[in-house]
């Protein structure tokens, strides 16, 4: 039994309930059965899992977290988290097909009105469809304030222009909430978000990204030129767009985090079982104590980081803000997966290099997550503000 698993004193408790315990294995014998033996030829050709999304949403592992009254399950967070650090476990690029429906929906859960969730959240608990969130251009990413996507307003409508870069499931998505400047005056305090159709008229996907990692999961670069979008499908006020977006990533990170630490869960398992069978001077490697070191961070940083991730999902069901712990979460974990995942291609010695084997594949996949919804340097930014501003620490 790992130590999360404990009940560590009156009030509090690391003891999944019996459901938090059923959807969690749940999501581990989908990973094992459907995504696990289709992870490598996926990610060699670059696959776009449509028949493993189809199947997840059978099941019910997508878009947990859309509430019972627009047709969805309506779990907490804590059980969006369990199903992300198990389906990465199984791979990280089709686990991230299957649950990017949490960020892209995420701004209307934050900011959309009962219709427009009616609209636009109930169509995705009826058929497996995609949707994903377009905040990053060309020429920003961290730095949201210098968005050039512009919508302006005539009438009743307003008229987007500009173009999105690195949109996860754009490619294959129904809808994409755009964030667009109304007054670039303002920088990131004139964005607004709306919701834009991806067959509208004027959008047009440019490019399949072509990635090092994670390349079961689209990411895509599309134009806006002249799309018409009505006033009642822009999310909030204007001006409100970058709250919405920051809002929802505060909700998404523990998630992400999740999925970094399945990545690390999944080397370790691999670097654990190599090293008892694996012989040098004649003995397994694991009785070397530089193997069987490495294997100890590996349990003790991966266990450290899925702590903060359960910390940072359980203070959002609460209800509280948890700016300062999902950067935590989302930056730890990150970063334990790349070290991890690193650690175990060194275990497998030569063969860790070798495609032939799956740790070369978990090391390429760890790197994204130090890089979207927020770098591993912007998540510093973050704790550093929260702490200096006097919010956190
Ligand atoms: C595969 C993939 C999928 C993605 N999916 C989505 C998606 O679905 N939706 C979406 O909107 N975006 C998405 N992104 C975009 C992602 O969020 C951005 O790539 C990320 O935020 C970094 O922005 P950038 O690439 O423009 O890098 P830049 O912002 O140009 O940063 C370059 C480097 O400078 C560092 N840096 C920047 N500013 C600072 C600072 N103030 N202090 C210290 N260091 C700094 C960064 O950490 C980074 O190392 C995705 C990206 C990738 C690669």
């Amino acid at each position: 039994m790992a130590v999360t698993e404990t009940v560590l004193g009156e009030g509090i408790s690391f003891a999944l309930s019996p459901e938090q315990q059923a959807v969690r294995e749940l999501a581990r014998e989908f990973a094992e059965k459907e995504i696990r033996p289709k992870a490598a030829a996926y990610d060699e050709h670059s696959t776009h899992p449509a028949d493993i999304i189809e199947k997840a949403f059978e099941v019910g592992l997508m878009n947990v977290h859309i509430p019972e009254e627009y047709g969805g399950l309506g779990l907490p967070g804590f059980d969006g988290m369990l199903i992300g650090e198990e389906l990465s476990w199984g791979c990280s690029g089709i686990a991230v097909s299957i649950i990017c429906n949490t960020l892209g929906a995420g701004p209307l859960l934050v900011a959309g009105t009962d219709e427009q969730k009616r609209r636009w959240l109930t169509p995705l608990t009826e058929e497996p469809i995609l949707c994903s969130f377009g905040l990053s251009e060309p020429d920003a990413g961290s730095d949201a304030a210098r968005i050039k996507t512009t919508a302006v307003r005539t009438g009743d409508e307003y008229v987007l222009n500009g173009s999105k870069m690195f949109i996860t499931n754009a490619g294959h998505a129904a809808w994409t909430v755009v964030f667009a400047s109304t007054d670039r005056s303002q920088g990131h305090r004139g964005l607004s978000a709306f919701v834009v159709p991806m067959d509208a008229d004027g959008v047009t996907i440019e490019q399949h990204l072509d990635k090092m990692g994670q390349r079961s999961t689209d990411t895509s670069a599309f134009a806006l030129s002249d799309v018409r979008i009505p006033v009642a499908d822009r999310l909030g006020e204007e001006g409100e767009g970058f709250k919405i977006a920051m809002k929802t990533l505060d909700l998404t990170r523990p998630g992400t985090a999740a999925g970094a630490v399945g990545v690390a869960k999944a080397a370790y398992d691999y670097a654990r079982a190599y090293a008892t069978e694996r012989v040098t001077f004649d003995v397994p490697i694991a009785m070397h104590q530089g193997i069987s070191f490495l294997i100890a961070d590996m349990a003790t940083e991966i266990e450290a980081a899925r702590l903060l991730v359960w910390q940072a999902a359980w203070l959002l069901d609460r209800g509280e803000r948890a700016t300062l712990q999902s950067s935590f979460a989302k930056r730890l974990a990150a970063d334990t997966a790349m070290k991890v995942t690193t650690d175990a291609v060194q275990v497998f010695g030569g063969y860790g290099y070798m495609r032939e084997y799956p740790v070369e594949k978990l090391m390429r996949d760890a790197k994204l997550f130090q890089i979207y919804e927020g770098t591993s340097q912007i998540q510093r930014l973050v704790i550093a503000k929260e702490i200096f501003l006097g919010r956190g620490g």
